[in-house]
């Protein structure tokens, strides 16, 4: 069986061809983070791979549980921050892993009957890296899926996106994601209405925070974090950018979320100001927001959300972080009153 939940328009699709082993040699699994995209594809993975296949996966055949542990010889999976040697490779997937990957796509699988590479981060490619997966697009050898993973389909390269064929998830609806936690994960109505909030339908994220009390007590930091930096001078401020340029070396994906979080926030406070807050969702900070609300204008607030939003996709093409968090903390307003 499918453990992918919501995403029915894709299974549908996907069913009959996986059936007939006709599936594509490549997909690019595109959709914001937490949404299902990990889970898809390694319900992909053992769909090919499956026992009592082809089609849907079974979920208890050797293959099957295998992938499922990620014991599986012929799946890899790639992500940023796995290479050994270059600096660049904490934030980019490198040219010696994926050569190394998809050479082995030429040999025989070991243990199952499809070989597949999993790409997570498919948009910080290296150009070699991508060049590289380019010619396996391109001619792929027998019994192999390319999965590519992305957040951000307009940062993959076009040559690559149109080697693949797409797959777009959906974020869940309230009534969804309200019935999946309450039947699947015992969670009360309010918690399931509040982590639907902010998890903005993203399943992924409203499990981990339900499993997880570190990740809403992460969050409300970040946010006490974000407050004191807007009221801090600039030597905080450059402090802080430092802090987030250090986490973007470490760990990327932490990075990037922290950056989205910034920017729901000053979503929010736009949306104070247009006096739209039944949208809010840091609705348990509503008091906060208002308040510094009152000391931004509208126009520094679009200005900087539009200063987040080119830090986010300047950091996707691999600019210096520091660099990048610097200048989006230049650009930081000063709320009316302070100095
Ligand atoms: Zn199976």
């Amino acid at each position: 069986m499918w453990t992918t939940y919501g995403q029915d328009h894709l299974l549908k699709r996907l069913e009959p061809s996986l059936r007939q082993r006709r599936q594509s040699h490549a997909y690019l699994l595109s959709g914001p983070p937490h949404v299902g995209k990990m889970t898809l594809a390694i319900n992909l993975s053992q769909a090919v791979n499956c026992l009592e296949g082809p089609g849907v996966p079974c979920g208890s055949c050797t293959q099957c549980t295998r992938i499922a542990r990620g014991l599986h010889a012929d799946i890899r999976i790639l992500a940023p921050g796995q290479g050994e040697d270059a600096r660049s490779a904490r934030t980019v997937i490198g040219i010696n892993e994926v050569k190394e990957a998809l050479g082995r796509l030429h040999l025989n699988p070991y243990e199952g009957s499809t070989s597949v590479v999993i790409f997570d981060g498919a948009e910080s490619m290296s150009d070699e890296a991508a060049n590289a997966l380019l010619k396996t697009l391109e001619e792929p050898p027998p019994q192999v899926m390319l999965l590519l993973l992305t957040a951000n389909e307009d940062a993959v390269l076009p040559t690559v996106r149109s080697r693949c064929q797409t797959l777009s998830l959906m974020t869940l609806s309230k009534d969804q994601m309200v019935d999946r936690l309450a039947t699947g994960h015992q969670a009360t109505p309010e918690q399931a209405e509040q982590l639907f909030r902010l998890s903005r339908g993203c399943l992924g994220w409203a499990i981990s925070a339900l499993e997880d009390a570190q990740v809403l007590e992460q969050r409300q930091a970040d946010l006490e974090k974000l407050q004191e930096t807007l009221d801090a001078g600039l030597e905080t401020r450059f402090t802080y950018a430092n802090e987030v340029a250090s986490l973007f070396g470490s760990d990327r994906e932490a990075a990037k979320e922290l950056l989205a979080l910034w920017l729901r926030w000053w979503r929010d406070l736009l949306l104070i100001k247009e006096g739209a807050e039944e949208f809010l969702q840091n609705l348990d900070y509503a008091e906060s927001l208002r308040s510094q609300a009152s000391g931004l204008s509208t126009l520094e607030i679009v200005q900087f959300i539009n200063h987040l939003m080119q830090t986010l996709s300047s950091l996707d093409s691999n600019v210096s972080p520091r660099l990048a968090m610097e200048v989006l903390m230049l650009n930081l307003p000063i709320e009316a009153g302070q100095v």
